[in-house]
């Protein structure tokens, strides 16, 4: 697994505000919307692009296109909805498909409740979208599943990691199929899985308690 640790200026400046505790949900959801987009511009530095030519008003240019079969963008619900806009933002042709996934607050262990994917991906990039990489056990169960599909590449995109995470992601897949980019690496996990210092629970502070 490779790791990107996005630390441009304006990321860490906006994470600071995401991790806040008094920071309100509607504040919350707007920085989390842009942070994406700042994250995904450089998720996306290694999307597979051809050359193509385009007619200008003046001549002829020779820039790139994105090539087909178009990337699949994967919002892990809940948290990973607070994702989506900004991520489309930047890659408005890519499909969308979801994984919902809920963890049991004792064991820790999470499992899936939701599968909206499509049933082959062979040759496609997807990018998963997670805010908080913590034990990594869901990263692991959604990446499992887009490589049995045949999906090329995956990128994770979160908030934030847990060095936990990373390494248990990095042991499942050693090697160059999975890239994280993240906003910070924080220090560690609690004993409820939390990420310390982190920002909390990233569904309820983008949605609210439920
Ligand atoms: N999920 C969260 O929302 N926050 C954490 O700190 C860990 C997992």
């Amino acid at each position: 697994m490779r790791t990107l640790l996005a630390d441009h200026p304006l990321v860490t400046h906006k994470l600071t505000l995401l991790r806040d505790a008094r920071t309100d949900t509607a504040t919350f959801r707007t920085l989390a919307d842009e942070l994406v987009t700042l994250l995904a511009y450089e998720a996306t530095r290694e999307i597979r692009i051809a050359p193509a030519e385009v007619t200008t008003p003046v001549g002829v240019a020779v820039g790139a296109r994105l090539v087909t079969p178009k990337p699949l963008i994967v919002p892990v619900l809940r948290a990973g909805i607070g994702m989506l806009g900004g991520m489309t933002r930047l890659l408005p042709m890519a499909s969308v498909g979801f994984v919902g996934m809920v963890r049991d607050e004792e064991s820790l262990v999470a499992s899936t409740y939701a599968d909206r994917l499509p049933s082959r991906l062979d040759g496609r990039e997807v990018f998963v979208l997670d805010p908080m990489l913590a034990t990594g056990g869901t990263l692991v169960t959604v990446i499992t599943m887009l490589r049995e599909r045949g999906a090329a590449a995956v990128t994770a995109i979160c908030l934030l990691a847990a060095p936990e995470g990373l390494a248990r992601v990095d042991q499942v897949f050693p090697g160059d199929y999975v890239r994280v980019v993240t906003g910070a690496v924080d220090d560690r996990l609690n004993d409820k899985g939390y990420i310390v210092p982190g920002l909390g629970d990233a569904g309820d502070r983008l949605f609210g308690e439920i």
